[in-house]
């Protein structure tokens, strides 16, 4: 039962969409409930739909209360997520030098890219790790790329590092129990965050989530991929 947050547009949603294509069950995650349900609505993929399951559910990924009852609904729902995407992310401060922006802008990326991932994933990787079966998938980034980072967007890039490590450290924590968690870079995609000159459509960003989020028994784990390719830290 995957579940994706910050579903309700851009990639998330078309990650939502290619997973219920494929017959998933899938909560699609939504700060705002009836912007989630409008989204499902919008790709005729709401609760019974032939194609598999969309349900919608409030989450904020800052809200730890938000995050605790979610999770507690999907464990009685459906006994546990199989699959969690990590998803939803802020961008803040793109033209921005390091040495201007507020470090009130580093707490905030922090919180919504980096901590909400974190805390999703100690609320669902327990009972994944129990079952044996789970996938973990980290929207990060090129910006978070250390290899090659410059001055762009310095709260952003630091959190989509930090959550690259976070990665790093969820795949050690699973061991050897069949629960494989990896870090993404859909590339840049036309969406709000994106904008309209980007290069790549939802469909192509979505598509290396979609790869890791349905990835087979014995696939890579700890690992950060691009087109389905390993690329560096
Ligand atoms: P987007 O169009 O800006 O959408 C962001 C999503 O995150 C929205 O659904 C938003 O919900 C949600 N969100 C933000 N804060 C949230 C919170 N506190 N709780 C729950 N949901 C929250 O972004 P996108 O382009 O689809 O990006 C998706 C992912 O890809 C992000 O992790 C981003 O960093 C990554 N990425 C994107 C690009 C690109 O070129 N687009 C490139 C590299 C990486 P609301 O509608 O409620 O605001």
């Amino acid at each position: 039962m995957p579940w994706s947050q910050g579903g309700n547009r851009g990639i998330g949603l078309e990650t939502v969409r290619q997973l219920a294509e494929r017959g998933c069950r899938v909560v699609l995650a939504s700060r705002d409930v009836s912007k989630g349900q409008a989204a499902a609505r919008s790709l005729g993929l709401e609760q019974g739909a032939q194609t598999g399951q969309v349900t919608v559910h409030a989450l904020d990924v800052t809200d730890a209360a938000s995050i605790g009852a979610l999770a507690r609904d999907v464990e009685s729902a459906f006994g546990g997520a199989d699959v969690l995407v990590n998803n939803a992310a802020i961008l803040l401060d793109e033209d921005k030098s390091v040495l201007e922006v507020d470090v009130e802008d580093f707490r905030v990326s922090m919180e919504t890219n980096v901590y909400g991932p974190l805390l999703l994933a100690q609320a669902l990787m327990s009972s994944m790790m129990r079952r044996r079966y789970g996938r973990v998938v980290n929207v990060s980034s090129g910006a978070g790329q250390l290899s090659s980072m410059d001055g762009y967007a310095p709260p952003y890039s630091v959190s989509k590092t930090a959550l690259n490590a976070v990665t790093r450290l969820l795949a050690h924590a699973a061991g050897k129990r069949n629960v494989l968690v990896n870090a993404v870079d859909p590339g840049w995609v036309r969406t709000d965050m994106g904008g309209p000159n980007a290069t790549r459509s939802v469909e192509q960003g979505a598509d290396t989530i979609v790869w890791l989020a349905t990835l087979p028994d014995g696939g890579p784990t700890g690992g950060f991929f691009h087109d389905r390719k390993r690329i560096p830290w």
